[in-house]
């Protein structure tokens, strides 16, 4: 059977594209197939995600040639992250910002925030016109197999004048980016650990009075956490110079349903009230979302002519911020893994050939995974002990230099010289 192309890809979401664009920028073709529509991709609505990328992350968007497509107002940068116990000001917080020699004219962030919609965009528009990527749009993989090559039926919904079709493709390696609920995976025959944190994620714009400062905050309350997020001000003076910024509160499903049913003054009164008015009055800016908290971690992450990428292998509670930034370094480990495999003569879907990835990505990110999991469980715990704890692990984090230096160098791509040393090699 002739090979569709070189690699078949489940799901156009950021981390597929940027895997499609990878591949084909290191000579590889690539097949894409999405269910939703191709305007769908092309102009992605809004979904209340904004993306903390770290300097790493920026470096791998540059070398796509996707960071290009963004425009001027949709990155901001996070010049200081600030972390507090319980509601602001009841303790002092852990501060953290890039060390002074990182600091330059153009590169002076911790990180940077895109809106998600815009990074699919921005991934599409590339992908779109990239020679060596095809993508298939308005395709659902219905079954999924791998034997002598990899085999995939998608199937085209009926659109009232044509009748639905089912089209099967062929190619040596599948790569499954199809969500954290992935349902590749699981037709691969991989399980994956979930955790189900039986709460709920609500995520908006909001404008405010005063200046943010570039400073982003993590208040975790003891009922709800909240998140404020510096957002570029270009559109300022459109919006009469107020600042904007994004808020992400995590509540008991309970909670987040009565705050999503709250007018958009009750539920900014109430974001307010928990930020102390750090900045002022608040107005809700367009729509909120919700999203149920389920991380999820795959049993493996290659197989005989398979390999799962993004959220299809990780999917990381947002908390840390973590999710697409793995995403991309797997970008970065797998297209590495199937250069390697086509010098030394290899085919590319032989387990071997991608276990260097498997093994790769599993050591960076299991302990990202374990220590978010570990922080989202202590600081939900509102019992006096875990309290206590939390407590103790920020004043113990405040007095420790070294640490900080290392969650800053995870950030900024520039692990301070005792964290490199401790690094697999
Ligand atoms: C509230 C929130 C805040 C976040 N904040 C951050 C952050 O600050 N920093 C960070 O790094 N990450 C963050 N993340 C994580 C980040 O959004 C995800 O890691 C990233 O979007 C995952 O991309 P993906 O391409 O793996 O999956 P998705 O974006 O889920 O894309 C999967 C695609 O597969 C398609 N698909 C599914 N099934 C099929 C099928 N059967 N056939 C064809 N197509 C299919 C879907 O339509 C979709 O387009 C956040 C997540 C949330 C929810």
């Amino acid at each position: 059977m002739t090979p569709y192309s070189d690699v078949l890809i489940v799901g156009a979401g950021p981390a597929g594209l940027s895997l499609a664009i990878s591949l084909a920028q290191a000579g590889f073709t690539a097949t894409v197939v999405e269910q939703q529509p191709e305007s769908a991709l092309a102009h992605p609505a809004p979904d209340g995600r904004e993306i903390a990328l770290t300097h790493p992350s920026r470096a791998t968007l540059q070398r796509l040639g996707t960071w290009a497509q963004l425009a001027d107002d949709e990155v901001g940068t996070i010049d200081e992250a600030q972390v507090h116990d319980g509601p602001l000001g009841h303790h002092s917080a852990l501060q953290l910002s890039a060390p002074r020699h990182h600091r330059g004219p153009t590169d002076h962030a911790l990180g940077f925030i895109v809106p998600n919609h815009a990074l699919r965009r921005s991934a599409y528009a590339v992908a779109a016109r990239m020679a060596g990527v095809r993508i298939l749009a308005g395709a659902q993989v219905t079954r999924v197999s791998v034997g002598a090559q990899a085999e995939v039926d998608c199937t085209t919904a009926s659109d009232g004048t044509a009748p639905a079709t089912t089209k099967r493709l062929f190619a040596p390696l599948l790569v499954a980016a199809d969500s954290r609920f992935s349902a590749t995976r699981r037709q691969l025959g991989i399980g994956a650990q979930m955790t189900d944190f039986g709460r709920t994620i609500i995520v908006c714009r909001m404008r405010h009075a005063l200046p943010h400062g570039g400073v982003a905050h993590e208040c975790f309350g003891y009922e709800r956490t909240l998140a404020v997020l510096p957002l570029p001000d270009a559109s300022n003076a459109a919006q009469g110079g107020y600042p904007l910024c994004s808020v992400v509160v995590t509540a008991s499903a309970d909670d987040a349903a009565t705050l999503m049913a709250l007018s958009s003054e009750s539920f900014a009164a109430q974001v307010q009230a928990q930020f102390n008015a750090r900045l002022g009055p608040m107005a809700l800016q367009g729509e909120r979302h919700a999203y149920p908290l389920v991380a999820t971690y795959a049993h493996r992450f290659a197989g005989h002519r398979c390999a799962l990428l993004g959220d299809a292998a990780v999917g990381m509670h947002p908390v840390t911020a973590h999710g697409y930034n793995l995403g991309l370094a797997g970008v970065d480990r797998l297209t590495a893994a199937l250069v390697a495999a086509r010098q030394q003569g290899q085919d590319i879907g032989r387990e071997e050939s991608l276990a260097p990835y498997a093994r790769a990505h599993h050591g960076h990110a299991w302990p990202l995974y374990q220590g978010t999991n570990a922080i989202v469980r202590l600081y939900t715990d509102p019992r006096p002990v875990p309290r206590l704890m939390r407590q103790w692990v920020l004043q113990g984090a405040r007095r420790l230099p070294p640490l900080q230096a290392a969650i800053v160098g995870q950030l900024t791509g520039q692990p301070p010289r005792w964290v490199r040393a401790l690094a697999p090699r």
